[in-house]
C-alpha cells in the first residue's frame, strides 16, 4: 500500500479541526506516559473526543496502562480501526504493530517514518477533538518525524523535579521550539509525597526528586522561546497512580479526589 505516493496526513491538513498535543520528556521514567494517559482521560470527561498515538518505541507502555493487554487494532477494508478503551478514549501503539509482544520495535530511518505515517494516515480516528502522542524520551527520531508530519501539533513538556531532569526537559522542549511547534507548557510529576506525619499528626510534604524543576525548564523555556512556557502542574507522587498504572487503571478514573488525579485534570482545563 501506498508505495511512492506519499501519503495524506489528515491532521496536517489546513482546516483539520483535532488538536495534536505531543507529550515529551527529557529522559524516561519521569511519568510521561502516566500523563499522557490521564491527561487523556480528563478531556473525555469533558465530553471530548480523544485518540492516544503511542508514538515511544522503547517504553510503548499506554496499552499496560490501560489495560488493553494484547489488543490489536481492527482492520477492515484497508482502514485501521483504534481500539477502544476506558472513557471512550481510542488507542493505537506502535507495540500493536509487533508480531507479539516480546519483541522489539528496532525501526530506524525510512522504516520508523514509514511506519509513523501510516499510522497517522492509515487509521480512522473519526472527529478527534484532540490526538495526545506519547513521543519516546529526549529528543531522537520519532520526536523530529511527528513534529516535521504535524507542525501545527503542540508540545507538553514532563519533567520531575530535580535539576538533572529539568536540563534534559528543557532540550526536548528546545526541539520542539526548532521544529516550529508551540510548546504549551511544563507539567512537573513526583512533585512531593503528601505524608500524615506519626509524630505531630500532620500532613507533611516530602521532596522525594528535590525541588524547582519544574519552574526551571519553564523559565528556560519562556527565555529562549520568548513566549510565556508556564509550569502548568505540579503532580504529587501518589500510590494509587502507580497501582492504577500496574492495574491499567488510571488514578482521574479511580481516585478522582486526589490531588495528583486533580492536578491532572486541572491541567486539561488548562490545556483545553
Ligand atoms: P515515562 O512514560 O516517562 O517513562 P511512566 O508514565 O511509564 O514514565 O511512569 C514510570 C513509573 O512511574 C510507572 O510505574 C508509573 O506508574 C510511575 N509514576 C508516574 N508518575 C507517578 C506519580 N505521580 N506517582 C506515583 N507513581 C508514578
Amino acid at each position: 500500500r501506498g508505495g511512492q505516493v506519499e501519503r495524506k496526513i489528515p491532521f496536517a491538513e489546513p482546516g483539520n479541526l483535532t488538536r495534536v498535543i505531543a507529550v515529551a520528556s527529557g529522559k524516561g521514567g519521569v511519568g510521561k506516559s502516566s500523563v499522557t494517559v490521564n491527561l487523556a482521560l480528563a478531556l473525555a470527561k469533558q465530553g471530548r473526543s480523544v485518540g492516544i498515538l503511542d508514538a515511544d518505541i522503547y517504553g510503548h507502555s499506554i496499552p499496560d496502562l490501560l489495560g488493553l493487554g494484547d489488543a490489536r487494532p481492527t482492520v477492515v477494508d484497508d482502514m485501521i480501526l483504534p481500539v477502544p478503551a476506558i472513557g471512550g478514549l481510542k488507542v493505537i501503539s506502535v507495540g500493536m504493530l509487533k508480531p507479539s509482544r516480546d519483541q522489539v520495535v528496532a525501526w530506524r530511518g525510512p522504516i520508523l517514518d514509514r511506519a509513523l505515517t501510516q499510522l497517522l494516515a492509515d487509521v480512522y480516528w473519526g472527529d478527534l477533538d484532540y490526538l495526545l502522542l506519547d513521543l519516546p524520551p529526549g529528543t531522537g527520531d520519532v520526536a523530529m518525524s511527528l513534529g516535521q508530519k504535524i507542525p501545527t501539533s503542540e508540545v507538553l513538556v514532563v519533567t520531575t523535579p530535580q535539576s538533572a531532569a529539568s536540563e534534559v526537559a528543557e532540550r526536548a522542549g528546545t526541539m520542539a521550539h526548532i521544529l516550529e511547534q508551540r510548546v504549551l507548557g511544563v507539567v512537573e510529576n513526583m512533585s512531593w509525597l503528601e505524608t500524615l506525619c506519626p509524630h505531630c499528626g500532620q500532613t507533611h510534604r516530602i521532596e522525594l526528586f528535590g525541588a524547582g524543576g519544574g519552574t526551571l525548564v519553564a523559565g528556560a523555556l519562556t527565555e529562549r522561546l520568548v513566549y510565556d512556557v508556564p509550569l502548568l502542574t505540579q503532580v504529587p507522587f501518589d500510590e494509587a497512580l502507580l497501582a492504577g498504572g500496574d492495574r491499567g487503571t488510571p488514578i482521574v478514573e479511580t481516585h478522582p479526589d486526589h490531588p495528583a488525579a486533580a492536578a491532572i485534570i486541572e491541567l486539561a482545563a488548562r490545556v483545553a
